[in-house]
């Protein structure tokens, strides 16, 4: 067990002596090596992790620190961290190494938070039980037996387990959100354009983000302020402020409106789920608040027009993996074209190949109008439900995920039966706005169940203040 409940506590403890930073990142080392089975790390840079503690701690020490120093912070492998392997869990990436720090990974070295390692995670991010990786799938520390959730299933796990303080990880349609759900997390999804994207190894970039894990609302808080901002490296980066979210977490007061769509609790969701939730929505109503019925009336498109986008954008971004530039190449072939089609065929596993053939698809010359363009025009009125439900209320309410997790296994054979584990994270990406999940139950297997907060575009003061309430208040 961790002497501090979060990162707050822990720089108090190494300022008065209390806790020593190597010490303390030796012990989430050792936690790594007794908890190898569950797969959650790719790479793990031990010596450099109590390097930098014997520095951060000297640092921290002297009262000359950064704002994160001494966090210790796992990084999903997609996101490039300078002179590090940077593989996104394909045998096409195996043996890539990193020419630069991604914007994030920079933000942070620069705050002086100390990088314990990458995480596995579905190759290239697709993936809803990180069972789709080359290498391995990820145990659940809850329950072995069962998936940790994906794409970030490392980072979910490597946070649940207790093998680092936070994690970052990546969330395109549920990604981040999911696996902290099955987990048992707080994970958070920024506002699309929140968190410059440089560095990032792209899989759908009109929907992908970065965000953390983290066991409370304060550290994800903290790791948020510090990454989000303009970047002069990623266009679809947001001008906007960033604001002290970590300074402002408590509501003092100040009355939410909920809300909460009949959408959300429709038809495939577990009645242990739906009660956990409806219960939740009830102790916030006991507490004040009002909780209003809101409709999003096209969710039920969210997962078709996801996977219609998605593909078809991952089918161009992984057009550059053709064993020619970097990456993996095949020895067996005669010609130039015969060298990208072996490569690729052998590089890539078989769900990146599904998504790439999918995606060619709606994009071919046939097929544009009826699906690319038609998704597109849908994406647009799912964004449209959101705006208006936003008039009415500042937070909506949902389950997570229609299950907690599920067995290893259990759903490899039936892609679309896996595709539906999205059903309601989805809808965020397509419209671009913040989602949180906060663990808020058990159900009678001890499984976590995972509450999901959704605000509008911006909005992750007041949902991360909600959040910050929920764990307080009502947990
Ligand atoms: N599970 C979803 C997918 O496979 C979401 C992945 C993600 O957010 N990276 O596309």
């Amino acid at each position: 067990m961790l002497p501090y409940k979060n990162y707050y506590q822990k720089l108090d403890q190494i300022k008065d002596g209390k806790l020593s930073l190597i010490e303390n990142v030796n012990y989430f080392l050792k936690r790594i090596q007794d908890n190898k089975h569950l797969n959650a790390f790719n790479f793990v840079f031990a010596d450099e992790a109590v390097e930098k503690a014997k520095i951060v701690e000297e640092k921290i020490k002297s009262g000359k620190h950064g704002k994160l120093a001494g966090l210790v912070i796992a990084i999903k492998d997609v996101l490039s961290i300078k002179d590090k392997p940077n593989t996104c869990s394909s045998k096409i990436l195996k043996d890539f190494i990193a020419l630069y720090n991604s914007t994030a990974v920079q933000k942070l070295i620069a705050e002086d938070a100390i990088i314990i390692g990458k995480t596995n995670c579905d190759e290239f991010a697709m993936g809803s039980s990180n069972e789709n990786s080359a290498f391995g799938n990820v145990l659940n520390p809850v329950d072995n037996e069962r998936v940790p959730g994906g794409s970030s299933g490392g980072s979910a796990a490597a946070v649940a387990a207790d093998l680092c303080d936070v994690a970052l990880g990546t969330d395109t349609g549920g990604s981040i959100r999911q696996p902290a759900s099955f987990c048992g997390v707080y994970g958070l999804k920024p506002t699309y354009g929140r968190v410059s994207r440089f560095g990032l190894t792209a899989f759908a970039s009109s929907f992908d983000s970065i965000g953390p894990f983290a066991k409370n609302t304060e550290d994800a808080a903290a790791i948020l302020e510090v990454i989000s901002g303009w970047d002069v490296n990623d266009s679809t980066s947001s001008k906007n402020s960033v604001p002290n979210f970590s300074n402002d977490l408590p509501l003092n007061g100040k009355k939410l409106r909920l809300g909460f769509a009949k959408e959300y609790f429709g038809e495939g969701i577990s009645p242990e789920v739906k009660s956990a939730i409806e219960n939740l929505m009830g102790n916030l109503k006991q507490h004040g608040f009002e909780v209003e019925e809101i409709h999003l009336p096209h969710s039920d498109y969210s997962i078709s027009t996801y996977y219609i986008l998605t593909t078809a954008e991952a089918s161009s971004n992984l057009a550059r993996y053709d064993g020619a530039r970097y990456g993996y190449r095949s020895q067996e072939s005669s010609s130039l074209i015969d060298m990208y089609k072996s490569s690729r065929s052998e590089g890539f596993g078989s769900e990146v190949k599904r998504r790439i053939m999918l995606g060619t698809y709606v994009l071919s010359a046939g097929y544009y109008d009826a699906y690319y363009r038609k998704a597109q025009k849908v994406r647009r009125i799912i964004k449209q439900d959101f705006d208006e439900a936003f008039k009415k209320v500042d937070i909506i309410l949902t389950p997570t995920s229609p299950t907690t997790a599920f067995k290893l296994g259990e759903k490899t054979t039936d892609p679309l039966e896996m595709y539906l584990a999205d059903i309601y994270t989805t809808s965020a990406n397509l419209a671009g706005i913040p989602g949180i999940n906060i663990p808020v139950a058990k159900d009678s297997s001890g499984l976590p169940i995972g509450l999901q907060l959704m605000a509008n575009q911006f909005d992750e003061t007041n949902l991360l203040k909600m959040s910050y309430y929920i764990q307080e208040e009502i947990l």
